[in-house]
């Protein structure tokens, strides 16, 4: 390590606990806070001071790292919590949550208008990466911004590409995860396919995973159980990368589309398929657990107990 940094870390849920462990574990001061009082806890016991409000984690810092549900979450936290109001001037505030690109510009010219430092870091990567330190951040801000972020991003991820300015890494966020929401639902489809064609799931595996249907929902996340090993299907689809979070991210590839006026058909059709799967069978597993209902879509009597709904 260069040298220790205060950190201010806000929202230590799934993702942000594991990645403020890993800032401790590198040898950084992290002060730490979160509206669940059993999350704080958990993080105390891996080095985290508490702080008792956003606020009192971004005074005594110099860098601030947000990882919260959504846009407004960070919105909120920036103008009504008193979090830019309590840090000293210059302080750079890095948020990576996954947020709406338009709400990310916001929170950076916010941030800047309090004489503060901005850049948006969302990640790639999930549960599994934020607690091994590989996750893969896409940043959007100033170079110097980047620059001083980078070696913090590389004790959290194992890559850190600088996309732009401010918002550009939300942008490259919603895009790629477009693919992957678009992506799982083919993979899925084409193993529904499969079945019914009396081809078994390892033979389409074998066959597409090297030849031009590989993709990282098929070989790394493969939907069905038993081709690889660790994906999410192999444990009744605990996530992972939770449904709800794929829906939200679709919706917000979608809206940007209808912003911007592209003509973006599957990519409007995944975020609709996602939103109902999220609020119905969905609720709680992996986004990959849509193969089940696309099998109970294609043939009822086909669906097998532990295949996914
Ligand atoms: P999470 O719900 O587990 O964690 C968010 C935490 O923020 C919660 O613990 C909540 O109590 C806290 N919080 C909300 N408002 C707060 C406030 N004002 N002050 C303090 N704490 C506050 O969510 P997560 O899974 O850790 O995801 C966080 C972000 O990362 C989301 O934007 C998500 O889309 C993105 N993301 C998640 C994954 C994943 O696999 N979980 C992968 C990539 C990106």
């Amino acid at each position: 390590m260069n040298s220790r940094r205060t950190i201010g870390f806000i929202g230590l849920g799934h993702m942000g606990g594991p990645m403020a462990a890993n800032l401790v574990r590198a040898g950084h001061r992290v002060i730490g806070h979160d509206l669940m009082p059993e999350l704080l806890g958990t993080a105390v016991a891996n080095g985290v001071e508490p702080a008792g409000s956003s606020a009192e984690a971004t005074a005594a810092a110099d860098v601030v790292i947000t990882m919260l549900p959504a846009g407004r979450h960070v919105l909120g936290l920036y103008r009504e919590e008193g979090a830019l109001a309590a840090a000293r001037p210059g302080t750079l505030f890095i948020d990576c949550s996954t947020i709406d690109v338009a709400d990310a510009r916001s929170a950076h010219g916010t941030a800047v208008a309090a004489g503060m430092r901005a850049l948006d870091a969302p990640v790639s990567g999930g549960v599994v990466g934020a607690e091994a330190g590989t996750l893969t951040f896409m940043a959007g801000g100033g170079e110097a911004e980047f620059a001083e972020a980078d070696p913090l991003l590389a004790i959290m991820g194992k890559r850190a590409v600088h996309c732009g300015g401010p918002g550009a890494g939300q942008a490259a966020k919603i895009c790629n995860n477009m693919i992957l929401g678009i992506s799982m639902i083919a993979v899925s489809e084409a193993f529904v396919l499969g079945e019914s064609l009396g081809l078994s799931h390892q033979a389409l595996f074998d066959v597409a995973s090297t030849a031009s249907g590989q993709c990282w929902a098929l070989t790394v996340n493969c939907p069905v159980p038993g081709p690889v090993p660790d994906s999410p299907a192999n444990r009744a689809y605990r996530p992972g990368f939770a449904a709800e979070l794929m829906a939200k991210d679709l919706g917000l590839a979608a809206d940007a589309a209808r912003a911007g006026g592209v003509h973006a058909e599957l990519g409007a059709r995944a975020a609709e398929v996602y939103a109902a799967y999220a609020e119905g069978a969905g609720t709680g597993r992996d986004f990959s657990g849509i193969v089940g209902t696309i099998r109970e879509k294609s043939a009822p009597h086909t669906v097998r107990e532990g295949d996914g709904a």
